[in-house]
C-alpha cells in the first residue's frame, strides 16, 4: 500500500516535470506552429493526467484516515466501540441536553461472574461469551442507541433522548434478553446474567460524575445479587437506590 503510493507520487512528480519542460521549450525554442501545437496537446495532458493522479492521492489518504480513526475508536474482540469513542459521545451527549433540553440515560452492564466462566470453560469460551454479548445488546437497543465496551467484560450503553423510566425499560429488556441467551461452545451451552447500573444525566454533569453514578447503581445491582438492574438519580443517596428486580434470587453462574 505504502509502496504503491510512493509511485504513485513519483508518477505525479514527473508529470508536473513533464508539464514544465514543455512550457520551457514552448516558451523558448524557435519552433515552428505545428511542433508548438504539438508540444501544448502534450503539455495539456500532462497537467489533465497530473491532476487526476493528485485527486486519487488524497482520496486515498482521506480513506486511510478514516479507517485509521475507525480502528482507534473500535474494540477488536467485539468490532463495537471502545470507550474513547464513549466518552467523546457522552461529552457530545451532554452538550446537546444543555443546549437543547434532549435528556440523555446511561446504561452500565457488566458480566456477573465472568471469571468464573473463564475458569470453567476456557478463554475462548469467554472471548465468544463477550462476541455474543455484545451483539445481542446491540440488537436489543435501538439504532440511535450506542453500545460500547468499556473495558474486560463491562459494556455502557448511551441511549439518547431517553429519560431514566425508558431506560429502565430499557436496561430490563436487556437483562431478560441476555439471561435467556445461550453461547454454544464445543458442544456445550453457557448461560450468563448481567447487572445493570442505570442513571439519567443532570445539566451540571459532567462524563465523569455521569459514569461514575452509573457504576454505584452497578455496584448496588452486584451488591443486591446480580442479574438484575438498579437505577440512581442525581438526588439519591446509594441507600435510595431502586432496585427493579428485587423479586430476583441472587443468581449463581449456571454453567451446565
Ligand atoms: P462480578 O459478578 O462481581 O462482576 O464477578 P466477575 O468474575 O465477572 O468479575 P471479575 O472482575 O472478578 O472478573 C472479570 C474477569 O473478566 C477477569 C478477566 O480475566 C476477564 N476478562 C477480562 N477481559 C476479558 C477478555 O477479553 N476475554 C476473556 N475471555 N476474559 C476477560
Ligand atoms: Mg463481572
Ligand atoms: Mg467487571
Amino acid at each position: 500500500m505504502v509502496k504503491n503510493e510512493r509511485s504513485y507520487r513519483y508518477a505525479f512528480l514527473g508529470l508536473i516535470a513533464w508539464v514544465s519542460i514543455c512550457l520551457l521549450i514552448a516558451g523558448w525554442a524557435e519552433l515552428e506552429s505545428g511542433q508548438v501545437r504539438m508540444l501544448s496537446f502534450a503539455g495539456l495532458f500532462g497537467l489533465i493526467a497530473a491532476v487526476g493522479l493528485s485527486e486519487s492521492l488524497e482520496s486515498q489518504s482521506r480513506i486511510r484516515f478514516t479507517n485509521l480513526m475507525a480502528s482507534s475508536t473500535t474494540d477488536p474482540l467485539t468490532g463495537i466501540r471502545n470507550r474513547r469513542f464513549l466518552d467523546d459521545e457522552i461529552e457530545r451527549q451532554l452538550a446537546q441536553f444543555r443546549r437543547q433540553g434532549t435528556t440523555v440515560s446511561l446504561l452500565m452492564i457488566d458480566v456477573d461472574h465472568f471469571k468464573l466462566l473463564n475458569d470453567n470453560h476456557g478463554h475462548l469460551a469467554g472471548d465468544k461469551t463477550l462476541r455474543n454479548l455484545a451483539k445481542l445488546l446491540d440488537s436489543t437497543l435501538r439504532d440511535m442507541d450506542l453500545i460500547t465496551r468499556y473495558g474486560g467484560e463491562e459494556f455502557v450503553a448511551v441511549l439518547p433522548c431517553t429519560d431514566l423510566h425508558h431506560a429502565q425499560l430499557a436496561g430490563e429488556r436487556i437483562r431478560s434478553a441476555i439471561e435467556q441467551s445461550r453461547v454454544h461452545f464445543e458442544n456445550k451451552e453457557i448461560k450468563v446474567t448481567i447487572s445493570v447500573g442505570i442513571t439519567e444525566a443532570t445539566l451540571v454533569d459532567t462524563p465523569n460524575s455521569f459514569l461514575d453514578r452509573a457504576d454505584r447503581a452497578l455496584y448496588v445491582a452486584k451488591k443486591s445479587g446480580r442479574n438484575r438492574c438498579c437505577i440512581l438519580r442525581a438526588e439519591d443517596t446509594v441507600s435510595q437506590i431502586s432496585e427493579i428486580h428485587q423479586e430476583n434470587e441472587p443468581v449463581l453462574a449456571n454453567f451446565s
